[in-house]
């Protein structure tokens, strides 16, 4: 097919999905980035032609909106929203995570649930895809708020899911603590003991490097990266940002390949540690968090050599390697910029979407290693799918076990980028390799099941 009959593929493609669902910036977005890549692909496959596989995995199966009321410490009643999207189970039950963050609503969840249908395919293990949430607020927030919220979220959330049917997990402001309430909350309720969700404690059907599993499993993938290039993290001085858990994974990792992580940040600015976030540093970082104030500055406060920058994100410091971890569209085309000038030649995406469309294209056309998140930051879910799968055979794997296991899953993931996103140069796009591989394994179990 002609350039530029694709080309008006794409503007059609796109144009109807907005026309479908307006005043959804994010979700748009993710779309465009898959559209550009996928729909040049699907032009070449003569049994996809024509079976709106695209405009059917854009089209979540299922979106639950639920009313969350809870009373707060004061006797208040608070009224919170939930959701549930059940996006795509061609290949096996809905999987992703909650958040809890106040900028949650349907076009941040939408973009969540489309991607993470990609990105569990990716994974191999048989997952579909689904995300859900609140627009609650748990900084500032008691520990028995946060209880009563989740034991709240779960009466309704529980009529939708099942082992079977739809297994959520973690994502912002949903940790160990929050998995420990919902769980519990929904063994009261269906008076049954069973793996429905994932990043459990040990104690009650958890894995082992779950928590670490969404960081290492970056740091596996930039190591593959790194690798295209005869390089590896040794020495290489790293920007991350946020310093929630997946942040933490990733400069836990770092520092065990000999590399410097010199930065985290929050949503109150950056911090810059030039002597590197080692050791005592790094286990701070989960202090930081638990505290639930949402400051990166505390750690200048606790470790007076590293200066804070209020206001302002990590990307005009000087490194080998980016590794945004924080949230959606936190790396825009100036940070972009930036990065490249400063001499980075590799940026990991740890976030869901961290980099916005212009910043993306900017790496490519510059020829950095980008790595989408949907790619790179598949360890998470992966491992999800081996606490379930550990869960269905009930026995518990080693730590090496489940390491090894991850790795060998990022190192396909790899591979399968390599092998869709080659270009004829030998540079590779990890966009177009991930969106490709993911969607052929989706696209072939849709068209096995007829019109669905
Ligand atoms: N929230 C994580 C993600 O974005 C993990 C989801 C899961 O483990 O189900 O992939």
């Amino acid at each position: 097919m002609e350039q530029n009959t694709i080309e008006q593929k794409i503007q059609e493609f796109v144009a109807k999905i907005e026309a479908k669902n307006p005043n959804e910036p994010e979700f748009l977005q993710a779309v465009k980035e898959v559209a550009v890549t996928v729909i040049p692909f699907i032009a070449t496959k003569e049994e996809y032609r024509g079976m709106k596989l695209l405009e059917r995995m854009a089209e979540p199966e299922r979106v639950i909106i639920f009313r969350v009321p809870w009373v707060d410490d004061k006797g208040e009643i608070q009224v919170n929203r939930g959701f549930r999207i059940q996006m795509n189970s061609a290949i096996g039950p809905y999987k992703g995570g909650i958040r809890f963050h106040p900028t949650v609503n349907l076009s941040v969840l939408k973009f969540l649930a489309f991607e993470q249908v990609f990105k569990n395919s990716l994974t191999t293990l048989p997952m579909g895809g689904g995300k859900g949430g609140s627009d609650f607020d748990p900084t500032g927030k008691s520990n028995n708020e946060i209880m009563r919220f989740c034991q709240s979220f779960m009466t309704e959330m529980c009529k939708h899911i099942g082992p079977e049917t739809d297994v959520p997990a973690g994502d912002i402001g949903v940790g160990a603590r929050e998995i420990g309430y919902l769980f519990g909350q929904y063994k009261r309720i269906k008076n049954e003991f069973t793996g429905v969700l994932t990043g459990k404690g040990l104690a009650y059907g958890g894995s082992l490097i779950r928590p670490e599993a969404t960081g290492y499993g970056v740091v596996y993938f930039g190591e593959q990266m790194l690798k295209t290039n005869g390089e590896d993290f040794k020495d290489k001085i790293v920007t991350v940002s946020g310093f929630g858990n997946v942040a933490w994974g990733v400069i836990k990792k770092i520092e065990e390949l000999g590399g410097k992580a010199v930065t985290i940040s929050g949503p109150d600015g950056y911090v810059y540690d030039k002597d590197g976030i080692t050791g005592e540093k790094i286990d701070f970082l989960l202090e930081l968090r638990a505290s639930g104030n949402n400051r990166a500055e505390d750690y200048v406060k606790k470790f007076p050599t590293a200066e804070f920058h209020a206001g302002k994100r990590p990307w005009e410091v000087k490194c080998d390697v980016a590794i945004p971890a924080a949230t959606q569209n936190e790396l825009h085309l100036e940070d972009a910029k930036n990065l490249v000038e400063n001499g980075c030649r590799c940026v990991v995406e740890a976030a869901n979407m961290p980099s916005t469309l212009d910043a993306i294209n900017y790496f490519l056309d510059n020829k950095v290693l980008f790595s989408p998140g949907k790619a790179s930051n598949a360890g998470g879910v992966a491992t999800s799918g081996l606490e379930m799968t550990q869960n269905s055979i009930r026995l518990n794997w080693s730590s090496e076990e489940v390491d090894a296991r991850l790795k060998e899953i990022m190192i396909g993931i790899h591979n399968a980028c390599r092998k869709y996103g080659k270009e004829e140069d030998g540079y590779v796009n990890y966009v177009k390799g991930a969106n490709i591989a993911g969607f052929v394994k989706v696209a072939e179990a849709m068209l096995a099941q007829g019109v669905v």
